[in-house]
């Protein structure tokens, strides 16, 4: 159980905003006092660059940025050189096609397989990997059931797969997808497997070999970090294959006029100055989360969703998608937007669209769906008030359409 009164006053937001109903931690969380002090000293008693300096401050900054590491490391299960810091998710989908663009070869008789219900931020990049190299793109659609189509799967994984990319839980519904059925096919036919892991990581227990991913990433956003910090983790044998994409100092051992020597991984796929202020944040959010008990807050969310569904569908012409601490749904005859919109009067905050899953809130046979997104500072007053605020929306619609 998770003491939610004690943990609203560890967020500023809730003093500044008392009657906010934040219900958009899918978009993005909110930051506890001890992150943005955290990221505070560095800037006001630790600033140097990392990694450069011989005297004091750039010691301790780059001892700094290295803890942080390896406090991420550890609140993922990974070993601390497979972390490579990011500007956050999308960043690290893309730095990670470009990179495998480098190291692998692809062509023709290749194929590149995605779920349809991946966002848009690996979704693109690799449908634009497949179309520069004429690779086949292919989709896994939606079962009968709902979930992945996993027949489908066993068909499209074959021998021709290059890459698979599957979301362990979707932005839009919260499903929780079967990431090692996946990587099985995948290891089958000698592809890499990535995992997006963006609303996983800091709402569900994540312990990335359990995944079966050989590349995943997430944003530290998401989970009461900074923004523009993120991680792409790889398995470090993995690591070792994979060439950098993008190229600059910090990155390199040595560089002379006719050859560039890269440094191991991390190192290599960090070039430039790194988000060290950002990175510091996300590894003191780490702290914050693994205190407070990931497994109580998957389940906290968890019941606030099952909460919310039960009453929903109480309301007729509902249509609802929900799992892992995230409701969407559709009112009939009601754009999502205006859902949204109405919910605003209310001091509701909640998001309508697509989600950036455009591909899988169509398959689901919506333009867009109104969502709901539960997390640790969130209790059963936030679902009440949701309710009555999608109860009123219903009323306005129902008078209007009558009128
Ligand atoms: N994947 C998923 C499942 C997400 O929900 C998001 C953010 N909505 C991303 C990737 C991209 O994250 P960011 O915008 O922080 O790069």
């Amino acid at each position: 159980m998770l003491n939610v009164s004690k943990i609203k006053t560890d967020f500023p937001i809730f003093t500044k905003h008392q009657d906010l109903v934040y219900l958009d931690s899918a978009a993005t969380s909110q930051t506890p006092e001890r992150v943005l002090s955290a990221m505070d000293a560095y800037y006001r008693e630790n600033r140097a660059n990392t990694h450069r300096g011989a005297y004091p401050l750039a010691v301790r900054a780059s001892k700094l940025y290295e803890t942080s590491r390896a406090e991420v490391a550890r609140f993922i299960c990974a070993e601390t050189d497979e972390i490579i810091f990011t500007a956050g998710a999308t960043h690290a989908a893309n730095m990670l096609v470009r990179s495998l663009e480098e190291t692998l070869t692809l062509g023709r008789s290749n194929a590149i397989v995605v779920s349809v219900m991946e966002h848009h931020s690996i979704f693109v990049p690799l449908k634009q990997l497949a179309k520069k190299y004429k690779c086949d793109f292919r989709v896994i659609l939606l079962g009968a059931d709902g979930n992945l189509d996993k027949d489908e799967a066993v068909r499209m994984i074959d021998g021709a797969a290059k890459i698979v990319a599957i979301t362990s839980i979707s932005n839009v519904s919260g499903n929780k997808n079967d990431t090692h059925f996946f990587s099985g096919l995948a290891e089958k036919a000698g592809a890499v497997f990535i995992v997006d892991a963006a609303q996983q990581a800091g709402h569900n227990p994540l312990s990335v070999r359990e995944t079966g991913a050989d590349f995943l990433f997430f944003s530290g956003h998401k989970m009461c970090g900074p923004t523009g910090i993120g991680v792409l983790w790889g398995k470090k044998e993995r690591l070792l294959e994979l060439k950098p994409g993008y190229f600059g100092g910090g990155a390199v051992e040595e560089v002379t006029e006719r050859e560039t020597r890269f440094l191991p991984p991390p190192a290599r796929f960090e070039p430039g100055t790194p988000n060290i202020a950002g990175a510091i944040g996300l590894a003191e959010a780490c702290r914050y989360l693994s205190e407070t008990d990931i497994e109580n807050i998957r389940e906290h969310s968890r019941d606030l969703a099952k909460k919310t569904i039960s009453a929903l569908k109480e309301i007729p012409g509902v249509t609802i998608y929900g799992g892992e601490g995230i409701v969407s749904f559709s009112l009939d005859g009601v754009p999502a937007h205006d859902v949204a919109e109405i919910l605003v009067r209310e001091n509701i905050a909640v998001r309508a669209g697509h989600h950036c899953a455009e591909p899988y809130v169509r398959a689901l046979g919506f333009p867009a769906l109104t969502r709901a997104s539960f997390y640790l500072y969130n209790d059963e007053r936030d679902v009440e008030k949701l309710v009555e605020g999608i109860k009123k929306v219903v009323q306005i619609f129902s008078v209007n359409a009558s009128a």
